[in-house]
């Protein structure tokens, strides 16, 4: 940390900052310039005073965090890629990419397994659908819960697809827990701080999503929470927030995969289909996502989205997931990527 005395502090000012420093258990690095003094905190804040509270002494100016407030997720901790092993040979964060595909929600036998059979086909590694659904309205299907579950193990084996699906609540980690590959944790409960504490202590992935209005930093807050209960295999996933903009369900934030691979060692991916919530922009925000150094996607896929349940507007069919991957491969090459 840096505390910035203000221009014109009192001596008294500047010696009680620096001896309260000193009190809470840092060393202090002082700086005597011709205008200010600036006092260098050094020393771990974990378990100690906070020095930010010192902006509150008299003849302090401003105190500077000099290092991220999130230690395990940050790439000052760990200046490598995080590469981890989703199961069934999948990895995701180094060279090769990830795409996962699947409808939003699995709503019977038939649907989930035509769409494990056709992305499967079409080379996606992973496969996604919602057993727990977390919808804005009581009165909207609310998923199959534990027989979406057991449906989505059927495809897992018959396709030999790793899944990924939503806990939407502490209660249902250890069920979920049994059938799935990956935990999901949505946009609605990023901060659920004990939902985030309790996946922490399982030995799943967790893919985060991005609540709607997360900052990156806030977003790696949620993931720190993960990480330092233990568990050390946390994907993120920018889904998009919430802007002025109505033209798009949401605002997909590009510029988060650079910000975030700058920031964090963990694998990025980005979802289209909930960033964008048209079918039709979901192509060109996958290339860019890809393009601006994404780990892998997240693509809502349905055999029929004229019928889904949930989601069918930004659900591409089997066919324009086909093609979508066809440009994912040749994105990926340019990229020095591989699928
Ligand atoms: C989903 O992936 O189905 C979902 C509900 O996404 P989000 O939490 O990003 O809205
Ligand atoms: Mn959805």
């Amino acid at each position: 940390m840096i505390i910035s005395m203000k221009k014109g502090a009192t001596k008294e000012q500047v010696d009680n900052v620096k001896d309260l420093i000193q009190s809470f258990g840092y060393r202090v690095h002082e700086s005597i310039g011709s205008e200010r003094v600036v006092f260098g905190a050094i020393g771990d804040e974990r378990g100690k005073h906070r020095l930010t509270s010192l902006e509150a002494q008299p003849g302090v100016e401003k105190v500077i965090p000099i290092l991220s407030p999130y230690k395990l997720a940050s790439r000052e901790t760990q200046p490598y890629p995080t590469v981890l092993d989703i199961g069934l040979g999948v990895t995701v964060g180094g060279k090769r990419l990830l795409i996962i595909a699947g409808p939003c929600a699995v709503e019977s036998r038939e649907q989930i397994m035509a769409v494990g059979d056709s992305v499967s086909k079409s080379g996606a590694h992973m496969l996604r659908g919602g057993a727990f659904k977390p919808r804005t309205s009581p009165y909207a299907f609310q998923g199959l819960m534990q027989d979406g579950l057991v449906l989505l193990a059927e495809a897992r084996k018959m396709y030999n697809l790793p899944v990924v699906t939503e806990v939407m609540d502490i209660s249902s980690i250890e069920i979920i827990s049994q059938y799935a590959d990956c935990l999901q944790v949505g946009a609605r409960n990023i901060q659920n701080f004990q939902l985030l504490k309790e996946v922490g202590k399982t030995k799943k992935p967790v893919l985060l999503k991005r609540g709607m209005a997360t900052t990156i930093d806030e977003f790696l807050m949620s993931a720190e929470y993960v990480l330092s209960g233990g568990n050390s295999q946390v994907i993120l996933c920018e889904r998009g927030i919430r802007t002025f903009e109505p033209s798009t369900r949401n605002t997909l934030d590009i510029s988060a995969v650079p910000v975030l691979k700058e920031k964090t060692h963990l694998p990025v991916l980005v979802d289209p289909s909930h960033g964008t919530g048209h079918a039709r922009y979901v192509e060109p925000m996958a290339y860019a996502a890809i393009a601006a150094g994404a780990d892998g996607l997240m693509i809502e896929v349905h055999p029929k989205p004229e019928e889904a349940f949930s989601d069918g507007p930004q659900s591409l069919r089997p066919d324009d997931f086909f093609r979508v991957m066809q440009g994912i491969t040749r994105i990926s090459a340019a990229m020095g990527r591989e699928l």
